[in-house]
């Protein structure tokens, strides 16, 4: 259990709460596990495993078979290392900071290579432990985001020396289009890392995200890299989601008022009630990571009934419209769901012009979290 204040509080004084299906998060994980098979599946845990919360999550996945994991930063690896047996590899995908070698390699951490400058360093690092040390390799295959370009490759290709004293474990390449599985960059891409494959026999591909696992078989190689997909997301506009949803988030509401035809609503009034309305404040706000964006956009949920979110989004509440609900029918109190059955993260991030990604990494840390369903210790709650 997550050790802040807002724990210690009774179960009922919490004003939000994010409920974190740990089964549900398992399920996804064997889904795409059976998917990628017989490729190995991954867990990408960055950004605190995309918000839901690295340490809660590494763990579990553990238990459902995932051995390799992959953070963004050095500090992520740090962070997690304790909440996992000492057989999970924790991989670095942004690769490391100049001198931060010898640390890295102390404690097991995989980098991605990203350029020849981090492939020497790591070199270094090696001879001065006087061992081979691991790491992926990583190409630009067109997303000139990270990794080697077709210059930097030729040059290794001619001086293979370059990699004496490291393991790379996996080539990899990272799709920039894989949310649309008829882009033709996903093609493009697969052909120039098809072309690393025969340049580096030998090692095995890791090329495929949530999306690419729902491709062709061929996209997975040897280790597939599923981030999202894990946390509920559809992953790919080609199926129908085949994961399960892993967060729900629910605010209570903490006044409402009957407001008159002509009444001004929140900062800027930047609504005006046509109509008699009512109205409920609930509490969350930009803070909690509900863009402010969603003003005058979005909506809660109270069962089936949508209660758009009337005014602007404030940093610690949100005023919705109830008048689609029998008069009273939310008092003070009342839960309504933000994000639920009725309407899932995609919808919320289309309703802020963004994508689940940002949504999810932006659940903010006010709310009261219960990680329910975590069937390998039986805890609930
Ligand atoms: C974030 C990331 C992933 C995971 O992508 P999803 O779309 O969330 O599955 C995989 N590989 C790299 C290099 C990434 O940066």
């Amino acid at each position: 259990m997550d050790m802040s204040i807002a724990q210690d509080l009774s179960a009922d004084a919490y004003s939000a709460r994010l409920v974190i299906d740990l089964d549900a998060l398992a399920d996804n994980y064997r889904r795409l596990a059976a998917e990628a098979a017989p490729a190995e599946t991954s867990a990408v845990v960055k950004a605190d495993a995309y918000g839901v919360g690295a340490d809660r999550v590494a763990p579990v996945l553990y238990s459902a078979g995932c051995r390799s994991f992959f953070v963004a930063h050095l500090q992520e690896a740090a962070n997690l290392r304790p909440h996992l047996p000492r057989d999970a590899t924790l991989y670095i995908l942004n690769g490391l900071q100049p001198g931060a070698e010898t640390y890295a390699a102390a404690n097991g951490f995989v980098p991605v290579l990203n350029s020849l400058e981090q492939v020497a360093a790591w070199r270094r690092a090696a001879g001065a432990l006087h061992r081979d040390l691991p790491a992926l390799l990583q190409f630009d295959t067109g997303m000139s985001r990270l990794g080697l370009s077709p210059e930097e490759t030729a040059r290794l290709l001619a001086e293979p020396d370059l990699l004496s004293g490291l393991s790379i474990r996996y080539i990899m390449s990272h799709l920039a289009c894989a949310d649309d599985s008829e882009s033709p960059e996903n093609d493009a891409q697969f052909a120039v890392m098809r072309e690393r494959v025969a340049q580096f026999p030998g090692i095995p591909l890791c090329f495929a995200n949530s999306g690419g696992i729902f491709f062709d078989k061929s996209f997975h190689g040897a280790l597939v890299r599923p981030g999202v997909a894990l946390y509920g997301v559809t992953p790919s506009d080609r199926a129908a989601s085949p994961m399960k949803s892993v967060v729900r988030l629910e605010a209570k509401v903490i006044q409402t008022r009957i407001v008159p035809a002509g009444t001004k609503v929140g900062y800027s009034a930047s609504f005006i009630a046509p109509v008699e309305m009512e109205l409920a404040t609930i509490a969350v706000g930009y803070a909690d990571g509900l863009p402010r964006c969603l003003s005058n956009r979005g909506a809660a949920y109270f069962g089936a009934t949508r209660l758009p979110i009337v005014g602007r989004v404030s940093m610690d509440s949100i005023i919705i419209d109830v008048s689609a609900l029998p008069q009273g029918t939310l008092t003070l109190g009342s839960l309504v769901e933000i994000i639920g059955a009725h309407q899932s993260l995609d919808d919320v991030a289309a309703d802020a012009g963004t994508i689940a990604y940002e949504i999810l990494t932006s659940l903010g840390h006010r709310y009261r979290r219960d990680y329910i369903n975590n069937s390998k210790s039986g805890e609930s709650a």
